[in-house]
Parts: C-alpha cells; sequence; structure tokens
C-alpha cells in the first residue's frame, strides 16, 4: 500500500536508517532489518547522501528492504543534481518497484554560504517535487521543521514555504526532530490555519548518549531533557534517552499525531526497547 493510503488507514509506525560509510558495515544494516522485520514496520526510510556520496549503497539498501516485504521511503536530495541526473536515479528507483518518495532539496556543501543550484537543477524542495509529480507515480513525503528551517527569516515564510510543497504534490510529511511537543502541536495548529491539510508525521531522535549534544541540530532542548544526560553512566543515559522517547511519543499519540518516525540511527536496539509500547498504544488508542 501507498504511505498515502496507509496513513488513512491507520496510525503508522515507522524507522529511518542510514547508509553506512563503509562498505562492509551494509551487513550490520541488514542484520538490523532481520531484527526489526518482526515488529512490520509500516515503512523504513532510508537518508541519501547530499550530493548523491552514497547513491550506490543507498539504492541496495532501498532493494533489499523490498525484498524482506518492508515497504522503502528513499529519501532523495537534488543537490548537485541537474534534471537529468535527478531522472536517471528516480528511473532507476521506479523501475525496482520503490512506489513512495521522501523528496528533499538537501544542505549546501560544508562550507558553502547559501543553497546554489546547479544549472538546470532545483532551488526548492517544492521545485523537486512538482518535477517529480508530473513524470512518475511515486507518492511523494517531504519534511518540516517544527522549529523552523535555519535558513527561513522566520516561521511565517517557512510555513509558506512549506504550504508549496503540498501544492506541488507532497502527500505527508515528516518532521525534523523536536524534544518538546508543545512545539509539534503549536506547528501542527498554525499549519492547519494555513491550510496544510496533509498528515504531519513526528520525526522523534531517541537520544542514547550525552556525545548527541556535542552538535547543534539548530532544535530546543528542554532543560528537564538536557540535564537527564550526566554523560559519566553510558547505560543511565541510555534508558533515560529512551523512556524520554517513550513518554514523547506515547503523548503525541494520545494528541492525534497521524504516526511516528523514528530516527533510529541504525539501533534494532532502540527500536526493540520503545516499539511493545507504542505499538500497544495504537492498537488500543483508549487504554
Ligand atoms: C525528515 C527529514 C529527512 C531528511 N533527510 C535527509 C537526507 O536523507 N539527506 C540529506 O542530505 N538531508 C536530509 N534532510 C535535511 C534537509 O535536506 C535539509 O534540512 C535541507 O536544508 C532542506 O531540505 P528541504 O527539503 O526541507 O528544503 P526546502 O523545502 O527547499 O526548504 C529549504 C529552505 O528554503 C525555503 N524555501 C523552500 N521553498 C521556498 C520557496 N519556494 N521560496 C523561498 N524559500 C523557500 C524554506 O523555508 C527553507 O528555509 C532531512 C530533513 C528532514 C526533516
Amino acid at each position: 500500500m501507498s504511505i498515502p493510503d496507509l496513513l488513512k488507514a491507520k496510525t503508522v509506525l515507522s524507522l529511518e536508517v542510514f547508509p553506512p560509510k563503509r562498505d562492509g558495515d551494509v551487513e550490520a544494516l541488514y542484520r538490523v532489518f532481520d531484527a526489526v522485520a518482526p515488529l512490520k514496520p509500516d515503512f523504513i526510510s532510508v537518508t541519501y547522501g547530499a550530493g548523491g556520496g552514497n547513491v550506490g549503497p543507498h539504492f541496495d539498501i532501498t532493494r533489499r528492504l523490498l525484498s524482506l516485504g518492508i515497504t522503502p521511503l528513499p529519501h532523495f536530495t537534488c543537490v548537485g543534481l541537474d534534471r537529468d541526473a535527478v531522472r536517471r536515479q528516480l528511473d532507476r528507483l521506479a523501475e525496482a518497484g520503490v512506489r513512495n518518495l521522501l523528496a528533499l532539496r538537501g544542505d549546501p556543501p560544508k562550507g558553502a554560504v547559501g543553497f546554489e543550484p546547479p544549472a538546470d537543477g532545483f532551488a526548492h524542495a517544492s521545485d523537486l517535487i512538482a518535477f517529480i509529480r508530473a513524470r512518475y507515480p511515486f507518492r511523494i513525503g517531504g519534511a518540516f521543521y517544527p522549529e523552523k528551517h535555519p535558513e527561513s527569516p522566520d516561521a511565517g515564510a517557512d510555513l509558506r514555504a512549506l504550504k508549496l510543497k503540498v501544492e506541488a504534490g507532497a502527500e505527508f510529511l515528516i518532521s525534523q526532530m523536536f524534544f518538546d511537543n508543545n512545539v509539534y502541536t503549536s506547528f501542527v495548529r498554525k499549519a492547519r490555519e494555513a491550510g496544510i491539510a496533509v498528515p504531519l508525521i513526528p520525526g522523534i531522535y531517541p537520544v542514547v548518549s550525552a556525545r548527541f549534544f556535542d552538535r547543534d541540530f539548530s532544535v530546543g532542548l528542554p532543560p528537564e531533557f538536557r540535564g537527564g544526560f550526566r554523560g559519566t553512566d553510558p547505560a543511565a543515559d541510555r534508558e533515560f534517552g529512551w523512556d524520554y522517547a517513550q513518554r514523547q511519543c506515547l503523548d503525541l499519540l494520545r494528541s492525534g499525531a497521524p504516526g511516528l518516525h523514528l530516527f533510529v540511527m541504525n539501533r534494532s536496539d532502540t527500536a526493540l526497547r520503545l516499539w511493545p509500547a507504542l505499538a500497544a498504544r495504537i492498537a488500543a488508542p483508549s487504554a
């Protein structure tokens, strides 16, 4: 079933993985698929390296999911690709049997000042989505940023850009991570007021180590979340992160989220730890 049709039929529970940087490690990812397959995720999304640096593994991993009977949601970014290059890659995905795609602009290469589309390329995800929509039968999703995309001058401009993405053909949207559910619920309210009616799936990042905070993801870190990680006891930090993510997810389901997309960072233990409570809540929402 396509992801938009699934979203009409049920609350979805899905995972995101990334192609490992080293070739040998792809086998480790396939072992993750074996471990999570019994959970029957509604789909597994596969990130795409900006500039197409991991096209080969990205395609192989997508095909592996198809062969396991798991719906793949390949991400696709248009950084550095002109229309012919986009077409060649999308033809290959369509021929392999892919039916759903997460279409993104992507980030500028490290060190670049701002995003520069190549000649005959795409400046915005909405342009890429319109291009795909006109030529392929893919069901298309896009990204959204409850705390605003870092390049946007303000939240209103970002919301207007998001509406363009939906008008171009995005039928569902998956969020950037956030750690305060009020951020998501308030964004959903504003999006509905702005006329964005498609499902807005929260993307949840179960943080398993204090090392997460070494990077800046431009998202808010509530003190009770940040303060729960001590950095001195990895097992306690992992348990705190899983517990926080589980509470976040259950609260989102209670408030009517159309699904949950878990950024599990290729860790089957994270998926296996969180799944039972979330699946039970979805199966019996009033329990
Ligand atoms: C769920 C999710 C998955 C992701 N997966 C990947 C991945 O696999 N690989 C990867 O490299 N990156 C990934 N990213 C990161 C993403 O590529 C970056 O955040 C990128 O900077 C923006 O991509 P976008 O598709 O949201 O772009 P856009 O929707 O084009 O937005 C980018 C900026 O341009 C503005 N904008 C958009 N349209 C217009 C317009 N018409 N006029 C004026 N301004 C406009 C927006 O407000 C925003 O500030 C992901 C992000 C999310 C949330």
